[in-house]
């Protein structure tokens, strides 16, 4: 799997490696560095996320922060990621791990007719005013912990809503390929 840093250089981004994270404003101290490890780290420690009841947290995390951070991912995870928080916040749809595995299946398919959409990310620092370092600091109590994580999620699912209409058509072919 290539790593964040090669996907900033083939992305042509510079990494900055002190203050805030240029990405998300996450008030970290080593940059963007800081902000991934956070995010690999941290998040785990404050939530037991193998209950199959906090699934949902694993995955509204990992789109928010993905989302955030589109220059350090391949362009087609935009897709899947916003995808899914649609499919999510929009449709309540009540995912698991075999969702994913669909929504891919679904996507593969659209990459086909759309070899050259590129979802144009929100400016950098205007993906949600919520950060990973703001999860972190209500990571104490777990009810306000999830609660921060839904918002998180539905600030940054906002951020992306020039394409909302976009992946609206992945989701229909979702629910289509999930309802019998
Ligand atoms: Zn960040």
């Amino acid at each position: 799997m290539q790593s964040y840093i090669d996907f900033a250089n083939k992305n042509g981004v510079v990494l900055l490696e002190k203050g805030k994270c240029q990405f998300c404003g996450a008030n970290v101290s080593d940059g963007i560095k800081d902000c991934v490890d956070l995010f690999n780290n941290k998040l785990d420690a404050s939530l037991n996320f193998y209950n199959p009841e906090n699934y949902i947290y694993k995955f509204l995390s990992v789109d928010a922060h993905t989302l955030q951070h589109p220059e350090i991912h391949g362009r087609w995870n935009n897709h899947l990621h916003l995808t899914r928080l649609h499919l999510i916040l929009k449709y309540k749809i009540n995912w698991t791990y075999k969702s994913s595995t669909i929504l891919s299946n679904c996507l593969n398919k659209y990459k086909q007719t759309h070899l050259d959409e590129y979802l144009i990310p929100p400016r950098p620092l205007e993906r949600g005013s919520l950060t990973i370092t703001d999860i972190i600091n209500h990571s104490q109590n777990e009810q306000k912990f999830k609660e921060m994580i839904k918002r998180w999620s539905v600030e940054v699912y906002t951020s992306w809503n020039k394409y909302h209409i976009t992946v609206e058509k992945i989701a229909e072919n979702y629910i289509d390929n999930t309802s019998s």
